[in-house]
């Protein structure tokens, strides 16, 4: 199975082989999603692990007693239709092709069953259009 999550480095955990120590140790695969992870700074970076269950919760305590937060409340990607401008921008940036550039209709296209939240996005867009709601309503329709 699958699981995103989102992980806090204080300082001194910056310098770990995290993703090494978890296919070794675990036998947890890490695809990094995206990283903010400066030498000597706090960081942060979106996994996406594989493993089976019980590998994945002993993954997930380790992490824990390295010192990590764990964030599991990815939340969910809203584009804002009043400010896009459908240039398109933001889908070269997105790796699941949630977000695809609809040359026929000229549109932005997002299908957010196929967004990993790795908030790539969000800085791409040069209107500030894209957000990440991390307690989201439901959508009506
Ligand atoms: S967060 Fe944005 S870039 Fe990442 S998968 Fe979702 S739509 Fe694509
Ligand atoms: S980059 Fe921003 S304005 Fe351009 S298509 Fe994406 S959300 Fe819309």
């Amino acid at each position: 199975m699958k699981r995103r999550l989102t992980l806090h480095f204080p300082r001194e955990a910056v310098h770990q082989p995290i993703t090494y120590r978890l296919a070794v140790d675990f036998d947890v695969a890490a695809k990094i999603l995206r990283a903010q992870v400066a030498p000597n700074q706090v960081g942060t970076m979106v996994v996406e692990l594989s493993g089976d269950i019980d590998e994945l919760d002993a993954a997930e305590s380790w992490l824990e007693l390295q010192g990590l937060g764990i964030n599991r409340a990815l939340g969910e990607i809203r584009i804002d239709s009043d400010r896009c401008v459908d240039c398109g921008i933001c889908s070269s940036v997105c790796p699941s092709g949630a977000l695809r550039f609809d040359p026929a209709e000229q549109r932005l296209r997002f299908e957010s069953p196929r967004c990993l939240v790795c908030e790539q996005c969000i800085p791409s867009c040069p209107l500030d259009a894209i957000a990440l709601l991390l307690d989201p309503e439901p959508v009506l329709r």
